[in-house]
């Protein structure tokens, strides 16, 4: 190991960029370990996704008791939630007190948004800069980079998008409520509110523009499979029960795959007798959050006659709850199979097809042609609208990275690198060439398909023991090798081809038709669970973090 000198005092030792889940917890750990440490936030508050996805309907798909910081005791005993999944407002709330028992606003700045970051060999030092005129450029020995997966909304590629004379939001920029957690107050009665984007986000923002718009259009292109949420309030007996088995549900959460309580039953579907198996899915069905997505058989996402035979049985379920059949058709699948994208999770959305004021516009056969001052033309004529909700989703996974001119050793833009030779990174956590950059819940990191703030927190606690180690040691560099790169790499992409969901156009595969040069497919996640990344990270360290170079 040789040391690195150091040429130049850096004005920080770490930087970690956004005030989300995992960055707060970042910027507190390094700050207890003794780092000179500054977290910066593009936005005026904390709280990530959670602080700009206000829209109507916005709430977490996993059980609240399983979503937030199991490591902090006192926020654990203290917190009640009030629903079985909360809404954003409150897990905005639980974001602003977790904030003050960390003590951590003093140690961020906002309204800073990163415009580039540039590495310097000689000194071995980042030079951050800023969007904002006003902001000097500011240096760091090492940079946390916890920009969120879902965080660079995504507006839909259609012409005369600006021309539109009525209210247009995107649902990842909501307005706010500028005294409270949630949306500011919007009157959508006597409305005529046109919604494009059936993924998670949509389906939520259907079911409450169903209750409260005068009219509702939605536009549809592909459906996606959804199933109940389950949610309900949250009792004072349930959540005493919940507070004084925390460690049974961490424990849970920690040998699922994904982070959720949830596990696969480790029997093949076709094993089983029909009449056992029919009844199990219909359980799931019936179950909270993710239990049919990832508590069904082991084979549903692997094997495409099991994925058939649950899509079928979904299928039925949306034919049952829509009463005119040709919507239905419309609102199942036929580009995918159940859980081979993202299954959002819904309380009564099929049901809101069965409205008097619920239209739905098919895109298949009508595609949009322009967005016009009055409305959404389509081929088949204008759709007069008062106003229009684009839940398109996001430049997903490295979008937030993408959006930033990240600069390495000679120069080199992560960006170009990227889009030249493949995502290409080490655990998700750096790539090579960008010595001391880490990536946090970005491309092939292991709590990106996972409950984020539970395995984002397992990244941090790994990453803050490294820098512990670093410390001690003297050390000012860590760089990722590229061929533990490329085997990482390799490593994902094999993970991933064993699901079918490897083999679908979708953001878990990096396709987005809304960005240029994005429809082919990258290996973005590393989708092996949750307890392989763990014991591959354990076994990273005891093997003196082998696949950095560390000096
Ligand atoms: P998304 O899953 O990417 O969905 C975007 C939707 O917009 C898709 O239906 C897409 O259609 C449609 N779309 C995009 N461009 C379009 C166009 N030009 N014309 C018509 N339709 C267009 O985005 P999201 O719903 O915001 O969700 C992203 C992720 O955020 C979720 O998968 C989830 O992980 C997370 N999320 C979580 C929660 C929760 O926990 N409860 C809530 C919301 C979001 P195609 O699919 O056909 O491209």
């Amino acid at each position: 190991m040789t040391k690195v000198a150091m040429t130049k005092e850096a004005d920080f030792d770490a930087v970690v960029i956004g005030a989300g889940f995992t960055g707060l917890y970042q910027t507190y750990r390094l700050r207890e370990l003794g780092y000179r440490v500054l977290g910066i936030e593009g936005s005026d508050n904390i709280g990530g996704v959670w602080h700009y996805n206000r829209y109507p309907g916005c709430r977490i798909d996993s059980e609240s008791e399983v979503y937030g910081y199991f490591w902090n005791e006192q926020l654990k005993q203290e917190w009640n939630w009030t629903e079985r999944f909360a809404g954003q407002p409150e897990i905005l709330k639980y974001i602003h007190r977790a904030a003050e028992i960390m003590d951590i606003r003093k140690d961020y700045i906002f309204n800073s948004r990163v415009k580039k970051a540039v590495y310097d060999e000689e000194s071995n030092l980042w030079t951050l800069q800023f969007q904002e005129p006003d902001r000097a450029p500011l240096t760091a020995r090492f940079v946390f980079s916890a920009l969120g997966p879902l965080s660079a909304p995504q507006m839909p590629k259609i012409p005369g998008i600006n021309t539109f004379k009525g209210q247009s939001f995107h649902t990842a920029a909501w307005p706010r409520d500028p005294n409270g957690f949630g949306s500011a107050k919007l009157d959508f009665a006597n409305k005529r509110v046109a919604v494009i984007g059936l993924g998670s986000t949509g389906v939520q923002v259907i079911q409450e523009m169903g209750k409260v718009a005068g009219q509702l259009t939605v536009f549809l292109l592909e459906p996606n499979w959804c199933t109940p949420l389950g949610n309900g309030p949250m009792t004072k007996d349930r959540m005493d029960y919940i507070k004084s088995h925390y460690t049974e549900f961490t424990a849970k959460c920690d040998s699922s795959i994904a982070g959720f309580p949830h596990e696969f039953v480790p029997k093949n579907l076709f094993d089983v007798p029909k009449e056992e198996r029919d009844a199990k899915l219909e359980e799931l069905y019936k179950g909270p959050g993710f239990s049919l997505w990832l508590g069904a058989y082991q084979d549903v996402l692997v094997d495409p006659a099991a994925n058939k035979y649950v899509s079928d049985f979904v299928a039925n379920k949306i034919r049952e709850r829509v009463k005119d059949q040709r919507i239905a058709e419309l609102l199942i699948p036929k580009d995918h199979g159940f859980g081979i994208k993202r299954v959002p999770l819904e309380t009564k959305y099929y049901e809101v097809y069965n409205q008097d004021n619920v239209s739905v516009v098919d895109l298949k056969s009508t595609p949009i042609t322009r967005i016009t001052p009055e409305g959404i033309q389509t081929t088949d004529g204008l759709h007069e609208f008062d106003v229009i909700i684009y839940a398109t989703g996001f430049d997903a996974i490295r979008g937030s990275w993408d959006r930033i001119d990240i600069r390495g050793k000679g120069g080199v833009a992560l960006k170009d690198q990227w889009d030249t030779n493949g995502v290409k990174t080490y655990m998700g956590l750096q790539s090579p060439g960008f010595p001391n950059f880490f990536t946090m819940v970005g491309p092939q990191n292991g709590a990106t398909f996972c409950n984020i703030p539970r395995c984002s927190a397992l990244i941090v606690d790994w990453l803050t023991e490294m820098m512990a180690h670093v410390k001690e040691a003297g050390i000012q560099r860590i760089e990722a090798d590229q061929q533990a790169a490329e085997e990482w790499t390799t490593y994902c992409g094999k993970l991933m081809s064993k699901l079918l969901l490897g083999h679908t156009d979708s953001w878990f595969t990096g396709i987005n038709l809304n960005i240029k040069g994005r429809d082919k497919r990258d290996v973005l996640l590393f989708v092996g669970g949750n307890p392989k990344f763990r014991d591959y990270c354990n076994d990273v360290q005891k093997h003196d973090y082998k696949g950095y170079h560390l000096s």
